[in-house]
């Protein structure tokens, strides 16, 4: 599995939908409200589409009002890779699934004050929810 990071856009093309290869694989965005997962509460966990890799507990998705789905921390902060991102003309900091590399989302300081003041904003379409049975 640790050889993903090599793989060509090819492979990814073949194992991902094409809205999945351009958020993860070219740094896309889904329109706000139109994803499956923003507005699911069901307990589980979230995994990276791309690899499968364990991503973010349902413990930590908040209702953010931004139409993606968010959480306010990572289950594991080595699971994710943050790295700075100044395209757009704005600051912001990418979130990067740290096994595959595909690209998830961005993390805004607008989170919850009462426990990490983040706000991980990750594409549904980057997730895979698995519930908890
Ligand atoms: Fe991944």
């Amino acid at each position: 599995m640790d050889d993903l990071k090599n793989k060509t856009n090819d492979y990814w093309k073949k194992n991902l939908s094409p809205e999945q290869y351009h958020i993860m694989r070219e740094k896309g965005t889904e329109p706000a409200f139109s994803g499956a997962l923003y507005n699911n509460h069901k307990t589980g966990m979230y995994m990276c589409a791309a690899c499968g890799k364990p991503l973010f507990s349902s413990k930590t998705k908040f209702d953010s009002g931004s139409g993606w789905p968010s959480f306010d921390d990572p289950i594991n902060k080595q699971n994710v890779i943050l790295k700075d991102d100044d395209s757009l003309e704005m600051h912001r900091t990418e979130v990067l699934c740290r096994r595959c590399g595909s690209h998830l989302g961005h993390v805004f300081n607008d989170g919850p004050k009462e426990t990490t003041g983040l706000r991980y904003c990750i594409n549904s379409a980057a997730l895979n929810f698995k519930p908890q049975k």
